[in-house]
């Protein structure tokens, strides 16, 4: 959308750090923080005094920059706060349902559970994005350190749910290992190989695969065409013929 802009970078090893910004409110929002110190450098650089953060699940490589990130900019804290004392310097908890104003934007919130049990994601709809953190990737998923299939499942379906068009920005570089995989399950599917040519094309040209978005990955994503009847028999069939 005209009036926000987002910003995506790497940060550490295949993570990347976001930066969104809101031109008529001036509020600049950091989805995770990997690297405080870099994510301080680009909004810097930007020009975009970062208002706060929001955190999607407590692991190290999410939440590390809060405190060095609050402490510079003063900013206020988003996060998943069921479970007490995970994400460093949180000041506002969130669950299922919940919504908050970034500028003249709603932001609403859904509880995705598997990766951790407790991991949010954030819908900001007048940028026609969703920051899914480790639940989602391009061709694949979070892995489940906490959670079980079953909520994975479901996660996956509130996320899959959201309108075609949603662009989805996860935490990782992860599509070209993703794609290995995808292509053992489900090798030949006409929109996969379509996709893994054009990330692999972009993987040379040094430029990021995300975001995704819920129309690829409805028609990619192997954990989401699992539940597919007529993949699960085409797999089946594949299997049998080797
Ligand atoms: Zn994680
Ligand atoms: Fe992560």
């Amino acid at each position: 959308m005209a009036d926000i802009d987002i910003h995506l970078f790497p940060c550490l090893n295949d993570n990347y750090g976001i930066l969104v910004h809101d031109r008529a409110s001036g509020r600049t929002a950091v989805i995770d923080t990997p690297d405080g110190e870099e994510i301080a450098r680009q909004a810097d650089a930007k020009g975009w005094r970062p208002t706060e953060i929001w955190n999607t699940h407590w692991h190290p490589d999410h939440t590390g920059g809060n405190i060095l990130l609050k402490e510079r900019y003063g900013l206020t804290i988003y996060g998943p706060g069921r479970v007490d004392g995970r994400i460093p310097g949180i000041d506002v908890k969130l669950g299922e349902g919940d919504r908050f104003d970034f500028g003249d934007h709603p932001v609403r919130v859904m509880e995705t559970p598997g990766h951790t049990e407790e991991h949010i994601v954030f819908h900001l709809e007048a940028a026609t994005a969703c920051f899914v953190g480790d639940t989602l990737f391009t061709l694949g998923c979070g892995r489940l350190f906490e959670g079980t299939p079953e909520q994975m499942w479901e996660s996956f379906g509130k996320i899959l749910g959201l309108p075609e068009e949603t662009k989805l920005y996860c935490a990782h570089e992860y599509t070209l290992s993703n794609a290995r995989f995808a292509q053992s399950v489900d090798g030949g599917l006409p929109a996969l190989e379509e996709a893994v040519a054009r990330y692999e094309a972009m993987r040379e040209r040094g430029e990021p695969t995300v975001p995704t978005t819920v129309a690829v990955e409805r028609a990619t994503n192997p954990f989401w065409l699992a539940g597919s009847a007529k993949e699960l028999g085409r797999r089946r069939a594949l299997k049998d013929a080797m």
